[in-house]
């Protein structure tokens, strides 16, 4: 799966709305592309194939390293938590890992970022963790999940994701190694009062109302 295959395969689903005016949550941003990831998570068999390729990238990166594969892998609920099932199973199967891995998850908390369960602290105690997250953003969702790891005594390695529409580098989440299967930058604006610096404000595009922020804020 390279970069365009990934593209294509998330406008297949629906996940991938384009030439539209929407307003992202972070930062009050404004963008003609929107990722809706849950329409990806409806095809188990499409999850799987970014799983797989995701589980491959991952083990080259540790064997590139002369390092071990680590066996835990831990997302955010629900999107993350689902990739992260697929990136575990496929680390054993497509990935060379030498026993199975694990699949943990963590919650948000209200404003304060991400919680893990008191039964998964116990297990990433100790251990190198890989963090997945399905679209990285500005970063702060994964930083959260590294953060909440590493509080919880465990080693956060390395951030795997679909897409990094930010362009964020590994050191920004709090890791050495970041790999996604899309690199590609999503353009983002920040409207002014009047809506300078947003060419659909200024074209008069009405906001997306059903998907982002579309205005609610
Ligand atoms: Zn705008």
């Amino acid at each position: 799966v390279n970069s365009a295959q990934a593209i294509q395969c998330l406008r297949s689903v629906g996940a991938l709305l384009e030439n539209g005016h929407f307003e992202y949550t972070t930062q009050n941003k404004h963008g003609r592309e929107y990722v809706d990831k849950d329409m990806l998570f409806r095809y188990p068999a499409k999850v799987l194939e970014f799983g797989k390729e995701l589980a491959i990238r991952i083990s080259n990166c540790f064997h590139r390293q002369g390092e071990a594969l680590p066996l835990i892998v831990v997302g955010a609920s629900p999107g993350g938590a689902i990739l992260a099932q697929w990136v575990a199973y496929h680390l054993r199967l497509s990935g060379g890992a030498k026993q199975d891995a694990m699949a943990l998850f963590v919650e948000k908390t209200g404003t304060e970022g991400f919680q893990l369960r008191p039964a998964y602290v116990e297990l990433v105690k100790g251990q190198s963790v890989i963090v997945v997250e399905d679209i990285i953003n500005a970063g702060w969702s994964a930083a959260g999940i590294v953060h909440t790891v590493e509080r919880a005594g465990g080693h956060p390695r390395i951030v795997a994701s679909i897409w990094n529409r930010g362009s964020v580098l590994a050191h920004k989440v709090g890791v050495r190694h970041l790999v996604s299967l899309v690199e590609e930058k999503m353009e983002a604006y920040t409207p002014g009062p009047d809506g300078r610096g947003c060419p659909m404000c200024v074209a008069g595009v009405p906001l997306n109302t059903d998907r982002g922020h579309g205005g609610k804020r």
